[in-house]
């Protein structure tokens, strides 16, 4: 590498140690020049001199300096003229050399004064750049791991509400926020909902929960109309969705939760501050919103198939399997805290007649319009099952016999009172069920001895003449009008 290149290639520091090594070289030389001939006393001025010029060019870089060049060459034709007493032509050439002498001085101190400043505010402005790329790192690094933790919290949920209620608790913590809201959306009715919240008193949840009640309520969410993140800075001052016109101060997000154009919910997240939620924070909530949308999906589809295991095709009444698992848990529930439980077995009356006179699917509209019929009947803590073919049951929790006695009879009642319509037909489907009834005893020990009662009674109820109910019992305490075993 020849040197022009070489010197091309110095860096700022070794540009000014350079050049600093030069100077210094050429100050010493021109000082040695300009006390060449003469006396030791003159020698000393001129190198007090030149150092008061070093010192004061290094530390300013004012025109005054020049000034102050000007009055040490007048002191120092003083001390020749008046001191040493030389003739007019030394005096000259000293005078000339030391003003040379003193302009370098004065050049070479601005100079490496000015290039020493400007490495100190580069080395500033890096550190100052490093500092901040390390807090945006140290920031991105927080965010990314609380979206692991986050997706992580809600991924492992199977079912929706635990995703709404943990995932809004994580994006809580995230975002540092006073108060929040996950609304879960039913794109049937087109409707919010508020599935969690915190921060929100008890007053405003219910005043909200009554704003979306009404059908396609979501359309005045302007979150979910745009489908996109939607954040006000100032909330007491900037326009805002009409939904938020009752919170008045700091600044919020809300944010749709969707995955492939469906929209699952909202979450929506206030700070108690104006401008609280950054560029970061917005970015960091999109990527979150996303996650929330895969988890809910997730989980929407585990609720579904779990609905469905359930769930029978025709009537949409609970299935067996579902009996079953229930029956069970009701047992052990009255066995350990001795409370009575009842348990009803419907069966339409002459169901195969339906079928072969009106055809299978007259049939279905009759189960379908039974099982819907036992539905409206029930109690609220009751449920009502389709147990196989035209047998339907009904589990009754803290129910005595007398008083699943009178249900049942009620529920035959309006079976009785029906008329079914049929697609395509129209004369109406009318039908009947006979039911057997039994109660939850000590003597009990299994779900199957149950259900064998309720049998044995409803094969009675049919025996009898059918569109009766009749009761298991082998107790004496049952009102007359109680037909039994
Ligand atoms: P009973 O009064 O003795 O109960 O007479 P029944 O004709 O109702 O006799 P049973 O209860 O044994 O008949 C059940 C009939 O229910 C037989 C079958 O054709 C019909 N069935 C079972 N499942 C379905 C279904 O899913 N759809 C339709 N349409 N019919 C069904
Ligand atoms: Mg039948």
């Amino acid at each position: 590498m020849d040197i022009r290149s070489r010197l091309k290639n110095l860096n700022e520091l070794q540009m000014s140690t350079l050049l600093s090594a030069i100077g210094l070289g050429v100050m010493t030389l021109m000082l040695f020049v300009c006390i060449f001939r003469v006396t030791n006393a003159t020698a000393l001025v001129i190198i007090a001199s030149a150092a008061i010029l070093g010192s004061v060019s290094l530390l300013t870089a004012s025109p005054w300096r020049y000034a102050l060049l000007a009055a040490l060459v007048a002191a120092l034709a003083a001390e020749l003229i008046l001191r040493e007493r030389v003739s007019g032509l030394v005096v000259f050439s000293v005078l000339a050399r030391f003003t040379v002498t003193g302009l370098l001085i004065t050049f070479f101190g601005t100079l490496l004064m000015e290039r020493g400043h400007n490495i100190y505010l580069d080395m500033k402005r890096l550190a100052s750049e490093r500092e901040q790329a390390l807090t945006q790192l140290s920031k991105w690094l927080a965010r990314g791991t609380a979206l692991f933790v986050v997706t992580r919290t809600i991924s492992t949920k199977n079912h929706l509400q635990d995703v709404f209620t943990e995932g809004l608790a994580e994006a809580r913590k995230v975002f540092r926020a006073d108060s929040g809201l996950i609304y879960s959306f039913d794109p049937k009715t087109n409707r919010l909902s508020i599935a969690s919240s915190f921060g929100y008193s008890p007053e405003i949840l219910e005043k909200m929960n009554k704003k979306w009640s009404t059908w396609g309520d979501a359309l005045s969410c302007e979150a979910c109309v745009r489908r996109e993140l939607v954040a006000v800075d100032d909330l007491s001052a900037a326009p805002k969705c009409d939904n938020l016109q009752k919170v008045e101060s700091g600044s919020s997000i809300c944010l749709p939760i969707m995955t492939e154009g469906s929209l699952w919910g909202v979450l929506h997240l206030r700070r108690s501050f104006p401008d609280a939620f950054t560029r970061g924070d917005i970015q960091f909530a999109e990527a979150m919103g996303y996650q929330f949308g895969l988890a809910i999906q997730r989980s929407a589809l585990f609720e579904q198939v779990n609905l469905l295991a359930i769930t029978d095709p025709i009537t949409e009444l609970y299935n067996y399997r579902k009996l079953m698992r229930d029956m069970d848990r009701e047992l052990v529930r009255s066995k350990r805290y001795r409370r009575p439980f009842s348990f009803i077995m419907a069966d339409i009356d002459h169901f195969k007649q339906v079928n072969d006179s009106r055809g299978h699917l007259a049939g279905d509209a009759a189960l379908r319009e039974v099982a819907r019929t036992l539905e409206d009947g029930r109690r609220e803590v009751d449920r009502v099952y389709r147990y196989a073919g035209d047998e339907f049951c009904l589990l009754l929790p803290e129910t005595d016999l007398p008083e699943a006695f009178e249900l049942a009879d009620k529920l035959r009642r309006m079976v009785e009172a029906l008329y079914i319509r049929a697609d395509g037909q129209d004369e109406p489907v009318r039908t009947t069920i006979s039911a057997g009834v039994t109660s939850f005893s000590d003597a009990l020990h299994q779900v199957n001895d149950l259900i064998s009662q309720a049998d044995q009674a409803l094969y009675l109820a049919k025996e009898r003449g059918r569109n009766r109910v009749v009761a298991y019992s082998d107790s004496d305490r049952l009102p007359d009008r109680v037909d039994r075993v």
